[in-house]
């Protein structure tokens, strides 16, 4: 596919040729002269954006551009393109992590028990009020036979049941049930295309929710060693923890998401989001469904209960929509965004706007500001605790430790507070605060820092010797002095892990050594 997109770089020091031809050249050193990490990272909002790989943005100078405009993850849909093809887009995301020296986190997204609509004669069909179509199982041509990529499907539907079409603005009501069609009756009229979703609101499928190909796709991204794998359609508990076994059995410590996007999970929601690691609420589908009426309210009941879960969660889908076309996004895009941000959101997405939209840059960048301009109004607001103690696997003494450093960063004015941490988990509970002091997390672990892109407000550094207290303080304190982030008699809050105290190099110290908490008061730098 090919498109033409505008990936230009608007800034005073640059200026990027606007052919086409030239932007395909660009190289990403010329883009690296101008950019300072973690500098510029900090100055971005800090709800995370995930921007969508798709040819609109998938050249490595492309990413880079989307980079410095404010992406630190990216998305792989497996539903568009396989193993084979996402593997490229895998070298391409590390080539500019590496030559960017920032962490950026990919997620591989599995596709899920979605049926589809197979190939459609001349690839649309106008579908009239009360005119009938047959779902069908068998490659067919005929006129009005529609069909399905699920064999099954046939024999799981029911007379009365709603079959949605095109993102659900074609509903047909099923009529009559034959043993290798079905008859279907068109109730809201409009077009539907070749290969689109397939969506049956309430009818509870037998399918499974990891498919053999989405097995194969899920151990394909772990070995790939992508850091986030979300399993689409989730139902159950059960679900999600099929895939971190199959995850962790692959050898990667990637964490899983769970997309909410069927009644079903919003039934089970408090046991899916404790058994995940984060959540997506993946719009598109949940909005068909479940009536679109409904889903505000289950959005914000999705990121309540993900904060007191302390999970990160991401809003999904149509955030910029206007944007595949327009420079600019309507007012309720802008709104939304906003809207999803002071509800609590860790993460917005952004999929056809950069995957195949006109001004991928742009919708990053347009994201970015709204997420500055509204996160501005959330400074100063007291520390977000959890209502319920209920976080997954995390200690009460890491908990407490984490509140306390929140607190006392606020108190003290400090001018950054450092989490070290090994797992990610205490970089996730301190974010989970929404703490505007200037963050950054290190770790001993490449994996875990890129884990750290999808955390609200925590930059992940690397190279900090994030297993040693002395040299970790004596690091940050020439950091931040170097980078002008801190000088002398500023104040630092340190906190993290009990490794912090109890490696290697502390050996004598590690008898029930918890979290610590530190507050260092900067030298100034020591030539
Ligand atoms: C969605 O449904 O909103 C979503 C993000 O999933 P997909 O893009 O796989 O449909």
């Amino acid at each position: 596919m090919s498109v033409t997109v505008d990936t230009s770089i608007q800034s005073a020091a640059i200026t990027v040729p606007n052919s086409p031809v030239l932007r395909g050249v660009q190289r990403i050193e010329q883009l690296m002269d101008e950019y300072d990490f973690p500098l510029e990272r900090m100055k971005k909002a800090r709800t995370k954006i995930v921007a969508t790989v798709g040819p609109s943005c998938w050249e490595p100078s492309q990413l880079a551009v989307l980079v410095r405009a404010g992406v630190s993850v990216f998305r792989l849909n497996m539903a568009h393109a396989g193993p084979a093809e996402q593997q490229v887009h895998v070298d391409r995301i590390r080539q500019v992590s590496q030559e960017m020296n920032e962490p950026l986190a990919i997620l591989a997204d599995l596709a899920g028990p979605k049926f589809r609509l197979g190939e459609l004669p001349g690839d649309s069909i106008f579908c009239k009020r009360d005119e009938s179509f047959f779902l069908v199982r068998r490659d067919s041509t005929a006129p009005n036979e529609l069909l399905t990529t699920y064999e099954p499907l046939i024999d799981e539907l029911t007379v009365g049941d709603q079959v949605m079409l095109a993102d659900g603005t074609v509903s047909m009501v099923v009529e009559e049930i034959m043993p290798d069609r079905a008859r279907l009756r068109v109730q809201q009229q409009g077009t539907i295309r070749s290969r689109q979703g397939i969506n049956l609101p309430g009818v509870k499928l037998s399918a499974p929710a990891i498919s053999v190909e989405d097995h194969q796709h899920a151990i394909w991204a772990a070995k790939a060693g992508v850091d986030f794998i979300s399993l689409s359609f989730v139902r159950s508990p059960d679900e999600v923890r099929t895939l971190k076994d199959i995850v962790r059995s692959s050898g990667s410590s990637a964490r899983v998401i769970a997309k909410i996007e069927k009644r079903e999970a919003l039934e089970r929601l408090e046991e899916i989001v404790t058994e995940a690691d984060g959540v997506m609420v993946a719009r598109g589908d949940l909005g068909v469904e479940i009536d679109v009426a409904e889903m505000p309210l289950a959005q914000k009941r999705i990121i309540r209960t993900c904060q007191e879960l302390h999970k990160p969660v991401i809003i999904a889908t149509q955030m910029l929509e206007s944007m595949h076309e327009s420079q600019r996004p309507t007012r309720a895009e802008a709104t939304d965004v906003a809207n999803a941000i002071l509800d609590g959101a860790d993460a917005c997405m952004l999929s056809g706007e950069t995957a195949i939209g006109k001004h991928p840059r742009r919708a990053v960048e347009m994201m970015n500001r709204i997420a500055l301009a509204t996160e501005s109004s959330m400074i100063g607001q007291p520390l977000r605790q959890s209502s319920k103690q209920r976080a997954d696997g995390l200690h009460a003494v890491t908990s407490a430790v984490v509140r306390g450093a929140g607190t006392m960063a606020q108190a003290l004015q400090a001018k950054l507070v450092v989490v070290a941490s090994h797992s990610g988990r205490t970089a996730l509970a301190l974010s989970q605060q929404r703490n505007f002091v200037p963050t950054i997390g290190v770790s001993t672990r490449e994996s875990t820092l890129r884990q750290m892109c999808l955390y609200w407000g925590v930059t992940p550094l690397r190279n900090a010797p994030a297993e040693n207290i002395e040299a970790l303080i004596k690091h940050t304190d020439d950091w931040a002095c170097r980078t002008g982030i801190a000088g002398k008699g500023d104040r630092i809050v340190i906190v993290g892990g009990s490794h912090l105290t109890a490696g290697k190099e502390n050996k004598q110290m590690s008898g029930g050594v918890h979290d610590v908490v530190i507050v260092h008061e900067v030298d100034g730098l020591t030539e």
